[in-house]
């Protein structure tokens, strides 16, 4: 009775292993989409949003089964005898990982042993074997049964999802514009308001070379130095030296010295205003 089970399942699962080695060698293409975001930056600097591509591949039949892999909450054979002390010949069928098609293969030809199993020993022991090879048979069944569905669908092809994601987006994204509209918050550090600059603090030197400074930058290292370079907190580069002030952390840009470059586009861009009507 158990023995008639284990070889029906086995048979049908035999037969389902058939027609999916039938698919594996056949040349059939799969167009197979895959979709990509990204995020673009809007004009100003509290504009922001994401996007989506989508590319298109066509994989073949024998890659698409080759890559498949048991998914890892359905439940796997187990071994019915875990000391081994009973397959001899036949412990390399009895191998039990269960991770691509080929391991169900493998495990479907299970079905010798479980047959000496349940014909050899003696009823007790037979049972108990033949029920947890029965088990294992139920499981293989599914397995490949899911596969087989899987390719089914594979071969039909999917549908490009690209509507409906870019539906979800524009939602997110629309989202994301209000957010922007309602907190002050920019995606890149903006130069420390210029009305923290003094009027005093204006005329400076070139903190390397002594020329006219051009670039102000809040320099907290040396807080209380008071010189033709250096005002309270505050230090002066001219054009050559930018580099060399960029390049150090403490040094943090805060805009153009306006005594020097005192034109209307440079205090729109620099937000100077406010040190200009102090002048
Ligand atoms: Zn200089």
């Amino acid at each position: 009775m158990l023995t008639q089970k284990i070889q029906t399942l086995a048979r049908i699962n035999s037969d389902i292993i058939e027609r999916i080695q039938t698919l594996r060698s056949s040349s059939q293409l799969h167009l197979k989409y895959d979709y990509i975001m990204s995020s673009v930056d809007g004009d100003d600097d509290t504009s922001y949003s994401f996007k989506v591509k989508e590319t298109k591949a066509l994989i073949p039949m024998t890659t698409f089964i080759d890559d498949w892999r048991v998914p890892s909450d359905c439940a796997r054979p187990e071994d019915p005898d875990p000391e081994k002390t009973l397959y001899g010949e036949q412990k390399q069928i009895m191998v039990m990982t269960c991770e691509d098609f080929d391991d169900l293969v493998r495990l479907n030809q299970q079905e010798r042993v479980a047959i000496k199993y349940t014909t050899m020993l003696r009823e007790s022991a037979s049972v108990k074997y033949g029920l947890k090879f029965l088990s294992n048979f139920r499981i293989l069944n599914k397995l490949l049964y899911l596969l087989e569905n899987i390719i089914r669908s594979f071969q039909q092809g999917e549908p490009s999802q690209l509507r409906e994601i870019n539906s979800n987006l524009d939602y997110i994204n629309r989202q994301l514009a209000q957010f922007f509209r309602i907190y002050p918050i920019s995606k890149k550090e903006r130069p420390t308001p210029s009305h923290v600059i003094p009027v005093h603090h204006i005329r400076m030197n070139c903190y390397q070379c002594s020329r006219n400074a051009v670039y102000l930058y809040q320099n907290n290292a040396e807080p209380f130095r008071n010189d033709v370079h250096r005002s309270h907190g505050m230090s002066g580069v001219c054009v050559d030296h930018k580099y060399w002030a960029d390049k150090i952390s403490t040094w943090v840009y805060c805009g153009m010295n306006p005594q020097d470059t005192l034109d209307d586009s440079l205090i729109e861009s620099f937000d100077l205003l406010s040190v200009r009507n102090h002048l």
